[in-house]
């Protein structure tokens, strides 16, 4: 008789124990099938020590029904699924799914059908089919993929294969991947960049975990250091896993792997196809697949040979994940590594202070690339007080800035103007009745997008078609826009320089791989002479003409409560001023600001990142915040406001007594409602010696909540909204 204890998914369940019939073998981290009341359930064998258990007699115990052809989840994978359920409060069977690709990627091997144009065209077609066969050039994919592409339902797909303007295609599901070659096209790196990648080449070589700290200038040539570090992986045919921190970027990304290795690596994305995501992740779990690039949810892949971990960007909030299992991809990829005994590189020209103080304090080894390569100069950095140099009325660039513009588009160079801001204006109300447009499931204004013409809410996706009328007054043509979106700046660059070549650049135009590309080679080939964009733009790109950045408002991060307000803005701003001066031609860098005071602007200003991050660590000490200090957050949520308000009294009422946490709150949190759920929180500050999660399971353990209530706990927060 053989006992096995699963680790199962199932929303209510986590452990369950089941009986191994004789003949059938397994192994901990197994994938198998057991019977869960008349249905089935997937689950993990896990070490029964390590998975607190029910005690169900033997006698009872059911058979486990399948053991599936897929290699067993590793003693790192497991050991790191563990650690985040354990670091993050989190559902150990929320944490491992985060590993799985599809039900359909388990069962493995064989074909499945999709869908291309099969070339006929009719002579009458439906505009609807029309618009299909436009959108579907050069496309395969299930036919609701296909669907959702084209916009058009299933049935009018299903009506085009009938006729026969679609056919069906057979496709391989583990066909092979073309081979990354090492050595395809090595570039000549200079001497800094030399001593940098063979410090990471040879730990990739070694082995073991190491982690590094590559803090190179933006256009240092991070990228073609840990190409090298990625080359000797594939040399020792260990797997590389690449974290990008946006879909976004991994189009640039491609292109040049593409040029350095001779084929482009694997995607591992939520747009990723169904078929692919399901070819990818055998690969992955195989040894196969060579280097998998992905955003954070690449993270938790069981690799079956992994042999080196690159996180880009690392100082990016995108790595933490707030919603499901609240983890931040940068810290867990150090642990992964920890417990895959590899390297793990962070690079980034703005590194996290908590990265930075982890490297003083010895434990990641430290690289830096202090200056650009190929000699290019870091641009110059002009502050724009606005209280000074007042823009004209209704309009935001100030006067040097429109006047720097001019002088860059008489030499025929590009200008790119900055606004983390999405859409024509945040805020529309009514001129006649002080009418102001809110979204009805959040506690947050309507932003006006006049392209799509529409109010949107950008934190549920409430839409309404923007009206002609105040809903309230009813009196026409009184809605004011109040304050700018890219959208609107796009309009003023548009009114002053009606010739100007522009592209505006948001998550709302840059929405597809094709476009993106299409983008950057208009802007690679000089078709573009100002690029007005949100934070999108801010990374990554090399656009060698491009010598001016106009920073629209410096001070819109610095509002609202955020502990890294001063952090992000410091980073954001430097990213984007990046961007000016890569090629030959020098850059220029002119940021708005109402308070050029503010430490943050003036390092920015001076060029003096040092003299930012020693002020912000003062402060954060004096905070006791993190790296000094921790931070948690419980965020109690509910359709019912006072529901939610009762249960966050109760769990403010059972606050911890201890000298090393301080608990505040509950109160409402700033976005007190978001997507029709009313929210409080508590904020824990805790001295680092504290055993802070044992305490909040301990806390939230005592306590009953009704059906409606949710609970989150969040560790190391980043969003205090
Ligand atoms: P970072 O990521 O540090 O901002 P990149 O890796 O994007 O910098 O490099 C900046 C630019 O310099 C890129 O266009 C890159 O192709 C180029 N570059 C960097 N190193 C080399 C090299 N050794 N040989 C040729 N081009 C290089
Ligand atoms: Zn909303």
């Amino acid at each position: 008789m053989s006992r096995v204890r699963l680790l199962v998914f199932n929303p209510v369940l986590q452990v369950l124990d089941y009986r191994l019939p004789s003949g059938m073998a397994t192994d901990f981290g197994q994938l198998v099938i057991a019977p869960l009341g008349p249905r089935q359930v997937l689950g993990i064998v896990w070490e029964p020590e390590r998975l607190a258990g029910t005690e169900v007699p033997d006698s009872k115990l059911r058979p486990i029904l399948e053991v599936l052809p897929v290699p067993a989840f590793s003693k790192a994978l497991r050991s790191l699924i563990e650690w985040t359920a354990d670091y993050y409060v989190a559902p150990m069977n929320a944490v491992a799914r985060m590993a799985l690709g599809s039900m359909a990627a388990l069962r493995g091997g064989g074909t499945t059908t999709e869908y291309r144009l099969s070339g006929l065209e009719p002579k009458r077609l439906t505009p609807q089919r029309a618009a299909a066969m436009d959108a579907l050039h050069g496309e395969q994919a299930s036919i609701r993929e296909l669907a959702e592409l084209a916009s058009v339902s299933e049935g009018v797909l299903r009506g085009m294969l009938g006729s026969g303007i679609l056919e069906p295609v057979t496709v391989d599901l583990d066909r092979p991947y073309l081979r990354a070659r090492a050595d395809y096209a090595q570039p000549e790196l200079s001497d800094l960049q030399q001593a940098a990648a063979d410090q990471l080449v040879s730990a990739v070589r070694q082995g073991g975990f190491t982690p590094f700290l590559l803090d190179g200038v933006t256009g240092s040539g991070k990228t073609e250091c840990y190409f090298e570090a990625i080359a000797e992986a594939i040399r020792q045919q260990r797997q590389v896993l690449v974290l990008l921190p946006e879909i976004a970027l991994t189009e640039n990304f491609l292109r040049r792997f593409e040029a350095r290795f001779g084929v482009p690596p694997l995607l591992w994305h939520s747009s990723v196809k169904q078929s692919e995501r399901r070819r990818a992740w055998r690969a992955i779990v195989s040894g196969e697949a060579q280097v998998v690039v992905g955003a954070r949810s690449a993270l938790f892949m069981p690799f079956g040979a992994l042999g080196l971990i690159v996180v880009d960007e690392a100082h990016e909030v995108s790595f933490k994940q707030d919603d499901g299992v609240r983890y931040n991809a940068r810290d867990v990829a150090v642990i992964r590594a920890r417990f895959e005994a590899v390297p793990v590189i962070l690079a980034s020209a703005t590194p996290a202070l908590e990265s930075l103080q982890l490297a003083e304090a010895g434990v990641y080894t430290k690289i830096d690339l202090p200056a650009r390569y190929g000699g290019a100069e870091l641009p110059a950095v002009r502050v724009i007080d606005l209280r000074k140099d007042v823009p004209e009325r209704g309009r935001w660039l100030a006067p040097p800035l429109v006047a720097e513009l001019t002088g860059r588009l008489a030499k025929g160079e590009q200008s790119l103007l900055f606004l983390n801001r999405r859409g024509y204006a945040p805020l529309t109300l009514c001129r006649h009745c002080g009418y102001r447009f809110q979204c009805p499931n959040c506690s947050a204004w309507l932003v006006e997008h006049r392209l799509s013409k529409r109010l949107a809410c950008h934190h549920c996706g409430h839409e309404m078609p923007t009206p002609e009328v105040c809903p309230e007054c009813h009196e026409g043509d009184c809605l004011v826009a109040c304050g700018p979106g890219v959208e609107r700046i796009a309009d003023e660059v548009r009114e002053l320089f009606p010739n100007a070549r522009l592209a505006v650049v948001t998550s709302d135009t840059l929405n597809s791989p094709e476009k993106i590309a299409q983008f950057v080679a208009a802007a690679e080939q000089r078709e573009i002479d100002v690029i007005v964009g949100t934070q999108l733009v801010t990374k990554g790109y090399h656009f060698p003409e491009l010598t001016l950045v106009g920073v629209i408002d410096a001070d819109l991060g610095l509002e609202g409560g955020d502990l890294r307000a001063a952090e992000r803005t410091y980073q954001q701003i430097a990213q984007v001023s990046g961007r000016a001066g890569r090629g030959e031609k020098p850059g220029e860098v002119l940021i708005q600001t109402r308070h050029p005071e503010a430490a943050v602007i003036a390092a920015l200003a001076a060029g003096d990142r040092d003299a930012f991050y020693a002020a912000e660590a003062e402060g954060r000490k004096d905070a006791g915040a993190p790296p000094f200090g921790r931070w948690a957050a419980i965020i109690v949520s509910s359709e019912d406001e006072a529901e939610a308000r009762e249960a966050a009294k109760a769990i403010g009422a059972m606050a911890p007594n201890l000298p090393d946490v301080v608990v505040l709150g509950p109160a409402p949190a700033p976005l007190a409602l978001l997507r029709g759920r009313y929210r409080y929180r508590l904020l824990i500050n805790a001295r680092r010696s504290a055993q802070l999660q044992d305490v909040i399971r301990a806390w939230l353990g005592q306590l009953q909540f009704a059906q409606g209530v949710r609970v989150a706990v969040d560790i190391d927060p980043y969003s205090f909204v």
